[in-house]
């Protein structure tokens, strides 16, 4: 629809969908820049931290509180997960190893030591993993907030007026900030009716919490508080991102019927079966939407390193469980928790290495921590009473280890009366990709992890920008082993899929196709140009 004469149209990027008109509220973080003052009193310090720490735990326990009433105890779970990582004594001992050692102030250790953490959050792969450098920046600015006495607060223009909470604007407002918190979302009162941000994600737990109250958000403007005026008028729509200053009643009534957008549907090709990547239960829904042909890659680690604590087997049933029902039929790939290296957590107490990318993890882990492995296993096979369920083993690098995880989630299922389970590997380890014949003898289905078998193959590190990926992609050895494991699975009548980064680049589809792989699995948002790059493509039988 066209713009009415005096209207200012902004695009941001949807973070929370929905559809709200409200009044502009401005509200602003006290300003980041510290600088000590001098050589600290160490106990000094030491007693404010720990005053300011007991403060927060404090605050998250009665955020809580707040979000076990408005929602439900998931929702609360967010600021557990958080008082849990404050209340790690390593946490405390290293920031007091901090101030003694680097001579600052309290403040300076919180930031260094929790900007530390984002930094490494935010380096990882996964979006939804990256996105929990969110809760962490929050923690960092409440703290440091709290010790310098500075609290967030409403402003107009260059006047400060009212303190957060307590706008006079009265009803139905809209908070524009530039970083959605958590607790910002919590704390909204019921005239809240959404948010305009400058940063923070879809996946991030703010939104998360936004999603659940119903608040709509729209990320990514820049200098909100620039573009938007204090009291202007506004409508925001989450799920195209697009903002309104001033609309007209006819732009109001034309938007009021507009409803969640999911990603573009499109339907199967012959040639190729596409699948979607799930990294988040809320994906499941986008897989739908997007006309998937099942689920290729569960990844339920992501869950797991969100909420900072092992899932129980009941949450756990649940998650796969819906994941079964939507796809209604289609098959579901839930691989097991892929932790270790990059994809840790202190509360995981991993054995510290020099190279935990060739150490303790995938597989590897799996079989060394039951307390993990079982709970997993027993979830998978009650949800697999509701639909097929595929399991897939990670970094699994030869016939026995896949042999030792399949007897062990049998083991672990017995007394369940369960569907039926498939068991099968992730190929991103070369030695287990050389040994796909004898992987194919005694596995119901393979699926390349692109990622990781280009790092090990390569020696490209997948986090470093040193090389083009497009070009590292190119490298005839990857295409000769996908090759090889596209002539194993054809001679065994078996599934070979492919998924990561190559597998949802358009450009290398057709080739994909033409090597033997008979599916991928993408992010839904990818699947309908992965659809289109290979229409017409003659797929190779192999076998
Ligand atoms: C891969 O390695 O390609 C893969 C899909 O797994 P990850 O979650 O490690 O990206
Ligand atoms: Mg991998």
């Amino acid at each position: 629809m066209a713009p009415a004469a005096d209207e200012v149209r902004l695009t941001g990027a949807p973070v929370a969908p929905g559809v709200s008109v409200g009044r502009a509220c401005l509200y602003c973080w006290p300003a980041a820049e510290h600088e000590s003052a001098g050589a600290p009193d160490v106990v000094r310090e030491g007693g404010r931290l720990d005053e300011t720490l007991a403060w927060m735990v404090e605050r998250l326990t009665a955020m809580a509180e707040a979000a076990k009433a408005r929602l439900d105890a998931e929702m609360a779970d967010i600021f557990l997960a958080q008082r849990t990582f404050l209340e790690d004594p390593n946490l405390r001992r290293r920031l007091f190893q901090i101030m003694e050692s680097q001579r600052v102030d309290a403040e300076s250790a919180v930031e260094r030591q929790l900007g530390a953490y984002e930094a490494q959050l935010r380096a990882v792969e996964t979006e939804y993993l990256r996105e929990r450098a969110a809760d962490i920046a929050e923690l960092r600015q409440g703290l440091v907030s709290r010790l310098r006495r500075v609290m967030p607060f409403c402003r107009c223009r260059d006047v400060q007026h009212c303190p957060p909470g307590e706008c006079p604007l009265g009803n139905d407002h809209i908070v524009v900030t530039t970083e959605l918190t958590s607790q910002l979302v919590v704390e909204a009162n019921c005239n809240t009716r959404g948010f305009i941000v400058e940063r923070g994600g879809a996946l991030s737990h703010a939104a998360i919490l936004a999603r659940a109250l119903g608040l709509p958000v729209v990320g990514g403007v820049r200098d909100p508080h620039e573009t938007v005026p204090c009291n202007a008028r506004i409508l925001i729509d989450g799920d195209t991102g697009e903002v309104v200053l001033d609309p007209a009643e006819k732009t109001v009534r034309s938007w009021s019927g507009r409803g969640r957008r999911r990603p573009a549907a499109s339907t199967p090709v012959p040639e190729l079966r596409v699948l979607a990547n799930v990294d988040h239960r809320d994906d499941v829904q986008d897989a739908v939407a997007a006309g998937a042909e099942g689920i290729g890659v569960y990844r339920t680690e992501t869950d797991v390193l969100a909420w900072r604590r092992p899932l129980t087997e009941d949450e756990q049933e649940e998650r796969y469980t819906e994941a079964v029902t939507a796809m209604a039929g289609r098959p579901v790939h839930v691989r097991m928790l892929d932790l270790g290296s990059d994809k840790t957590a202190e509360w995981l107490r991993l054995p510290a290495e020099e190279n935990p990318a060739l150490g303790c993890r995938g597989s590897r882990l799996l079989l060394a921590r039951d307390e993990l492995f079982t709970p997993q296993a027993r979830a998978l096979a009650r949800a697999s009473r509701h639909g097929a369920v595929h399991v897939i083993y990670p970094m699994v690098g030869n016939v026995d280890e896949f042999l030792e995880l399949r007897a062990r989630f049998r083991r672990a299922v017995v007394g369940i009366d369960a569907g039926t389970v498939h068991h099968g590997v992730m190929f991103e380890v070369p030695a287990a990709c050389l040994q796909a014949r004898e992987f194919y003898r005694v596995m119901d289905f393979g699926c390349i992890g692109s990622n990781d078998l280009v790092q090990y193959l390569l020696a490209v590190d997948r986090h470093s920008d040193c090389c083009d990926t497009e070009e590292v992609f190119e490298h005839p050895a990857l295409w000769t082993l996908i090759r090889w494991m596209a002539e194993a699975a054809g001679a065994a009548g078996k599934p070979l899929a492919a998924c990561g980064e190559l597998a949802g680049n358009p450009r290398f589809t057709r080739r994909l196709v033409e090597s033997g792989v008979t599916a991928v699995s993408v992010a839904p948002r990818r699947i309908p140009a992965v659809r289109g790059a290979v229409r017409g493509v003659e797929s190779v039988a192999w076998g």
